[in-house]
């Protein structure tokens, strides 16, 4: 049991962890960095720590600085949020080893579900539809790999064992391109993740991207809350999501979330965590598993009327979950429009001072941010400053609120993402659901700027 909760990371969710911790009466001690002294949310929480300068490396990325902050102000847990160390084994281990709780699932399981061969291994077992494949590391032998892939069949994409963030991955449309392939692949690997590990997989031509939301509590319970699809993507970031994946058939839907659920069961895995799938013709294919909070979990709190923040430090905490599977119901449909500061047709980023900030507002509309009039956003962080979320009984209804929602928020004194979102919910593609994942770079290629 704790009772008071370092939040070792910035910006909006900095402030979501702040507001979970306070509706569970949670003592709260924020650790920032120097370019996030002036933030609102440092001054609310009960207690601040400058962990060190501007410079994620030297601050968030800190781990001896932040496991000092939360010994000198008594905290007993550290919520890492997402990205910078949410993902961390050694990170969580070390917290662990402080005899305090990292609020997350244990060092070992996210280190087996950090690697993806591992990680993919373990979910066959568990009954969770995977990409074809072999579920180990590639041979030596050339002729042994050239039978592999062969037997999974071409076009494969050959990806590192210890990969992320969208690199170590290369896919290969026929024989005579594998070997080079595999050995630049394994060389990255080797020199970006220490792992010079790589498998291949078959590789899927119009995927969507769909995931599956689960809370597991220490004592061997997990339930599913739903499915997202956060398919419209740049670069692999996703810029929209929304709950539940349109047009997939429900059935299909709880067939995959009961085996996500059982995994976690099987795994020992507790916490929040989400399974990330490629959708096809039909069929879910398993490839990784995230193991911390996510960006777009405010669409599945909108549909499932669970606030997974709170659910999570209870988890943490080692407390039971407080209901089953047959109590989760999910009702209407929400979308999220990640608001960037940049800009809307370059994607530079556009840090600097905000003059206006009108937010939108009314039912069904909910905002997410750690911004206002007079922030400045620094130049040294992601550019996300806001997360417009809306719900509607239906996904057109969502739709038309989101519409709504965009024309009334007015940001200014920096570039953002707003028109751009303004003509993606004006796109017929999108409109009609279940686009794939290059549909957005396919249709800002086209021009679709106009
Ligand atoms: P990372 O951990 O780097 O994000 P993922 O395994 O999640 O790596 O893959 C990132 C992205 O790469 C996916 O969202 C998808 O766009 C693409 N991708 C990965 N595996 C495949 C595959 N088998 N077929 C097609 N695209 C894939």
């Amino acid at each position: 049991m704790f009772d008071t909760v370092l939040i070792a990371n910035r910006g909006e969710i900095a402030l979501r962890i702040l507001r979970a911790c306070r509706g569970l009466g949670l003592r709260t001690v924020v650790a920032y960095s120097q370019a996030d002294r002036e933030a609102d949310y440092v001054a609310q929480a009960d207690e601040a720590l400058c962990i060190g300068p501007a410079a994620p490396g030297q601050s968030y990325l800190n781990q001896s600085a932040i496991l000092f902050a939360a010994e000198v102000s008594g905290a007993q847990a550290i919520h890492p949020g997402y990205g910078f160390l949410s993902e961390n084994a050694g990170f969580a281990e070390r917290i662990e080893q402080a005899g305090l709780v990292f609020v997350g699932p244990s060092a070992a399981c996210i280190r087996t579900l950090g690697d993806k061969v591992a990680a993919k291994r373990a979910m066959r077992r568990a009954g969770v539809p995977c990409v074809p494949g072999p579920d180990e590391g590639l041979p030596e032998d050339p002729t042994a790999i050239k039978t592999l892939a062969r037997e999974v069949g071409y076009p494969v994409i050959v990806k590192a064992a210890g990969g992320g963030g969208g690199r170590g991955m290369r896919v290969v449309h026929d024989e005579s391109g594998l070997l080079d392939a595999l050995a630049l692949t394994r060389e990255e690997a080797r020199r970006a993740f220490g792992n010079p590990e790589v498998y291949i997989e078959k590789f899927l031509v119009h995927p969507r991207h769909v995931e599956i939301q689960v809370l597991a509590d220490k004592h061997g319970h997990a339930v599913w809350l739903g499915s997202r699809d956060c398919s419209l993507q740049r670069r692999h970031q996703k810029v929209i999501e929304e709950a539940p994946a349109p047009g997939i058939d429900e059935a299909l839907i709880a067939e995959v979330g009961e085996r996500c659920a059982a995994a976690c069961r099987q795994l020992g895995y507790a916490g929040v965590g989400t399974f990330e799938f490629l959708y096809e013709k039909g069929a879910f294919y398993f490839i990784e598993m995230n193991t911390r909070l996510q960006v777009e979990h405010p669409v599945t709190e909108m549909t499932s009327g669970i606030d997974i923040v709170q659910q999570q430090l209870r988890m943490a905490r080692g407390e039971l979950l407080g209901f089953t599977q047959a109590d989760v119901r999910c009702h209407g449909h929400a979308i999220e429009c990640r608001i960037n500061a940049e800009d809307p047709d370059t994607f530079a980023p556009s840090p600097g001072r905000i003059t206006g900030w009108q937010m939108p507002g009314g039912f069904g509309v909910r905002v997410d941010s750690h911004a206002n009039a007079g922030y400045r956003v620094p130049p040294y962080y992601d550019s996300m400053i806001a997360k417009l979320i809306v719900q509607g009984t239906t996904r057109a209804d969502a739709l038309d609120r989101m519409r709504l929602a965009l024309s009334e928020m007015r940001v200014e004194g920096i570039a953002t993402n707003v028109p751009l979102h303004r003509r993606i919910l004006r796109d017929a593609g999108f409109d009609a659901g279940g686009v794939d994942i290059h549909h957005l770079e396919r249709w800002l290629a086209a021009g679709s700027a106009a």
